[in-house]
Order: C-alpha cells, then structure tokens, then sequence
C-alpha cells in the first residue's frame, strides 16, 4: 500500500503535515489530535496490528498493573462512558480490544499504515521537514515527526551462547506468538524474574510437567487481587470519575489508587506501621508503595517496607531456602518497578517448580537439549526468554534520526540521552518523544503520562502553525539545565542504588543514566504548562526555510 497525500498539505507527492511512528496508546491518540487540528498525518506501525505493548506481550497472564478505570483514556467522555472493563486489571486481550474499539470508534485505521518498520527519519534544513524511510523502500516527508515508538517495544535479545543450537521452542515474553503456547507435558525453562516472569510463570507452571525458574535478581511483588470488576466500584467510578481522574493527575505516580500518604513512618507507632502495611497488602496493588512518605527517599523507611515484604514471602514460601533466595537483599523496595503478582510466591510451594539461582550459579550456555549453569545442564523442552526490554531508548535507537547538519542522534545521546522535557531534543527540530527519557514516563501511570505528552505536543504544533513558523527546537540551555535537574531530583532518592532497567543496567554496554523524572507527574506537568504559557520557554522558534 502505497502513502497517499491527505489532509491539505500537498507539498509533496508523499507529505504530510505529521508522521507518527508507531500505533500503541501513544500513537493512536496522536493520531486523533492531530485530526482534530485538521492536520496531515500518517502512523507507520512496525506490528500487523494496533495496540502496542498490548499486541505484542501476549504471554499467558499478561495484565496491567494498574487498576483498568486508571489505565484508560480520559480524553473522551463518550469512550469512557461506553467502554465497561470486566476485571480490576485488565488482562491483555482486553486491553486489545480496547485499543482496537479505540482505533474503530474514532475511525483511525485509514491513516495507520501497518507492517512498515520506519528505519530513518533526516531532517531536512532547506524545506524545514523531516524525510522518513521505511522497511518497504517508501520516503515520505513531513513537517513534524512523532516518536510513539514505545519505551518498552524492542526486546532484548538472549545473548547467551548457544541461543541458536537448543532443540526445542523458545520464545520471548515481548514477542509472543498469537495462536498462543501449550505446554501441557513440557518441561519448562524460564530465564528472568521481572514483571513479565513473575505474570506468566504461575500461568505456566499450571500447564507444564516442571518449570525450571532461572533467577538473577529477585523482584519485590505484592498481590493484586485481581477480580471481576465490582458493580460498586463502576458505578462509584461513573459518579465521581471527573473528580478521580484529577485526583489521578494530582497524585505523585499519576495513580490515584496509590493513595499516597503524606505521613513520615518514624511519626507512626511500630503498631500502626504494622496494620498500615498491612492493610495496603489486603488492598493490594501498588498501594502498598503509598503507605508513607518517605518510602524511596530515606534508607531506614524503605528498609522497614522491604523487611515487611520479605517477611510476606517468607511467609507463603514453605521452603525457607526457596523464600530467602527469593528476597531481594540487593536494592531498596520500589526502586526496582514493583511488581504486582497473581500467586507468584505460592507457586514455588508446588513440586513442579524449582528455582535456580544463577546469581551464585550463572547461566553458562544454551545447549541443545537445554540450560547449562556453572553446575549442571537442565533438559528442558522449551525455554521462556522473559528477559525484558532495551527501555526507553532502545526503538529510537534503531532508527537512523538525523537532524541538523546530519548529526545523529544516537551520537548525541553516546553517553546517556538527553533532552528537553522528554519531549524534544536540541538539535533536531519539530521532533517530538512522547514519554521520552527525562519525563515521568515509566515511573507513572502511563496512560496518563502519554495524554498528557500528547496534548502537549499538540499544543506545541498548533503554536508553530499558527504563527507560519518553519520549526521549533529546544535549545540547548534548556536541555542541558533541564538534564542537570532530572539527575539532581533522581539522586536525592534511593532509585540510582538499585541496577535497574531505569539506568539501562539491563543492557550491557548501555550508559548508566537515570532515565525517567523522578518529580512526579503533578510538578512535571504543571512545569510543562508553564513552558507552554511563557510562549514555549526554552525553546527556539525557526522562520521557514527559504525551501519550505
Ligand atoms: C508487559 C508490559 C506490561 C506493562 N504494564 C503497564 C502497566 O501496568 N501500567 C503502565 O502504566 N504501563 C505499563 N506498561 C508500559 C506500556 O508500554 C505503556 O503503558 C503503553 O502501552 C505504551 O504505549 P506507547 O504507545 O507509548 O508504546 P507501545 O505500546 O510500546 O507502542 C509503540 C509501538 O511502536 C511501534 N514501533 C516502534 N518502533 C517502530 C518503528 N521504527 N517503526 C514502526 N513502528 C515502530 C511498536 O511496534 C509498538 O507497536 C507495560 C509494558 C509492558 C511491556
């Protein structure tokens, strides 16, 4: 299918006022901003479907982490209104659906164009546009390119040896297949114990023969709860939602459920931390993390969440040499993304599953028949790579972004990204990220985050555009206070003490920075609307080219 011209700019064969690369929760509500400014534009998806994460992490208990009313859109009242979740969290295919009912309802498809992987984005100086490449040979130009690319869509690779020679099926978490796996009878092996893990092993280990768990770092996980959604819970939801959702907005995470407590913990009574920490596990979910205020800035508060945590696993884990390699001792509680389980622990008290821990025993190569640690060779018939992703760089990476005077991007970013906001970075004009490094990102509620970075962004075009601009950059003044601010705001807190996909630690050879701010959305938003109002401060507004 070839890119057709729509909309009113004509400038080209090919052009269109915005490309939008990628088809997630990003891309699809970029997409329908931009309509709605009667604009030009086309979203290239790399998938054969639209959804995102939701499309391609379809292991068995793949599920939000966020209540469902929360994860969701708020943009339209109509959608809202319509739209019924069947679970306090949604589950995977739910969230396809949505995703897609999202695509249908506001007739989006017609401008998505799938199966295109975007390979180059050049940014052309004498036009003031961008000239985007694709895998199937097509250049297309644009007056503003989006990166929803996703800050986890490209998974990391295993790069043990011998990947190639193992006999049976493997597969990845972030890649799964769509007819689904059966491992009825099958002797499992799974590599990780990340979000994605700790989702799917107790999903696994109800069908497989054995499932051989392969841990490096233990994770902190607390119970969701999960369940069909209350009839209270909508209808309370449905009454208040305009006051809930900006209580969500308010909010430190952009998770209103957190409820987070503004209490110091050495201001409560050792009893009153008990039944607190107590209670939010009963309530489950993140909101645990919530309990006091000093959680992820003070050393000894964390310590008594973590020792809380552990005391849970070594309470549901019978086998207390199993329990203590499965408490993380390594890094402070929710400095690591908390994960939020469906019976993870108790799995491990099922004769099926055992644990290996390739910390003190690592994993030296794939053979064909299985898993060879330091100490032994595990046979398995198949292997689940839940590795995780190359995060929040890694899909801008692979394109070849170029901006002015031919400067790479990924040159410019050698020692650790850096941007203006997460939304733009200097030197390559009228680009935008959403939920790009150095914004709140993977540390919020990220429905929230994306709406907030895609209203933005559209705020910023329409403020070129109305004043016949040529383009629009930030300048690197304010990338580089904005930079300092992200990492001072990011060492006051315990986050840089854990090894974290946070600071890229998961990919060897990455530089070590931190990645998202850590501010909170409530102060990050209203700094990004200040910018905004003060006519777009920090940023640096082009004439257009002469070719333009
Ligand atoms: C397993 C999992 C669970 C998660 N759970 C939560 C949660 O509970 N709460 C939460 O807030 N967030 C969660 N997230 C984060 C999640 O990624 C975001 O919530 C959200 O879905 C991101 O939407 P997006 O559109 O920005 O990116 P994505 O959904 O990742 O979509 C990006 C799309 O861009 C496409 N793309 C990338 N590069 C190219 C290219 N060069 N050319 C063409 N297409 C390209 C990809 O194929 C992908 O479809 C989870 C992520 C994962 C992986």
């Amino acid at each position: 299918m070839a890119p057709q011209a729509v909309g009113r700019d004509r400038t080209t064969p090919a052009g269109y006022d915005v490309v939008i690369v990628g088809a997630g929760f990003s891309g699809l509500y970029m997409l329908h901003k931009v309509r709605q400014m009667g604009l030009s534009a086309r979203v290239y998806e790399a998938g054969s479907g639209v959804g995102g994460t939701w499309f391609w992490n379809r292991y068995p208990g793949a599920r939000v982490d966020i209540e469902s009313q929360e994860y969701s859109y708020s943009f339209s009242p109509e959608l809202e209104d319509e739209w019924q979740w069947t679970e306090r969290y949604a589950s995977q295919p739910e969230l396809l659906r949505y995703l897609n009912h999202v695509a249908d309802r506001f007739n989006l498809r017609g401008n998505i164009q799938l199966e295109t992987r975007v390979t180059s984005a050049i940014f052309d100086e004498r036009s003031d546009r961008w000239s985007i490449g694709t895998d199937r040979g097509e250049q297309i130009t644009a007056k503003f390119c989006v990166m929803a690319t996703g800050c986890l869509s490209v998974t990391k690779d295993p790069d043990f040896k011998g990947v190639e020679s193992f006999k049976g099926p493997s597969y990845h978490t972030g890649r799964w297949p769509h007819e689904g796996v059966d491992f009825t009878g099958m002797q499992v092996g799974v590599i990780g114990t990340g979000s994605s893990a700790i989702q799917s092993i107790p999903m696994i280990a109800e069908q497989a023969s054995h499932v051989t768990v392969f841990q490096r770092t233990p994770n902190f996980s607390v119970p969701a709860h999960n369940a069909p959604v209350d009839p209270g819970v909508v209808r309370d939801w449905r009454e208040h939602r305009a006051q809930y959702r900006k209580e969500a907005r308010q909010a430190g995470f952009g998770i209103r459920m957190l409820d987070q407590s503004e209490r110091s913990v050495f201001d409560a009574t050792p009893e009153e931390i008990k039944r607190t920490y107590e209670e939010r596990w009963a309530r489950g979910g993140f909101s645990l993390a919530g309990a006091f205020a000093d959680i992820v800035v003070n050393k000894e508060a964390n310590a008594i969440a973590s020792a809380f945590v552990a005391d849970k696993i070594r309470s549901i884990v019978k086998n207390p040499e199993i329990a203590e390699k499965l408490v993380p001792k390594t890094y402070p509680i929710v400095t690591k993304r908390l994960c939020i389980d469906t019976g993870y622990y108790a799995t491990f008290n099922r004769d099926n599953v055992s644990l290996i821990d390739v910390a003190q025993n690592p994993i030296i190569e794939i053979t064909p028949q299985g898993i060879r640690t330091r100490d032994a060779e595990y046979k398995v018939d198949a292997i689940v790579y839940a590795i995780g992703f190359d995060a929040m760089t890694g899909a801008v990476g692979k394109i070849d972004i170029q901006g002015r005077g031919g400067v790479k991007l990924k040159e410019s970013w050698a020692e650790g990204p850096r941007t203006y906001l997460g939304l733009m970075v200097s030197g390559f004009p009228n680009l935008f990220l959403v939920t790009g490094p150095g914004s709140p990102s993977v540390l919020c509620n990220m429905a929230l985050a994306i709406e907030q970075h895609v209203e933005w962004i559209s705020g910023c075009i329409a403020y070129v555009n109305e004043r016949q601009a040529g383009a629009i950059e930030a300048t690197t003044a304010a990338q580089d206070a904005w930079v300092a601010s992200v990492n001072e705001i990011a060492d006051a807190t315990l986050f840089p003490l854990a090894n974290s996909w946070y600071i890229g630690a998961n990919v060897p050879g990455k530089p070590r920075v931190f990645m998202p701010y850590i501010g909170g959305f409530p102060t990050y938003e209203q700094i990004c609307n200040e910018v905004a109002t003060k006519g777009y401060e920090g940023f640096a507004l082009r004439s257009p080219a002469r070719g333009s």
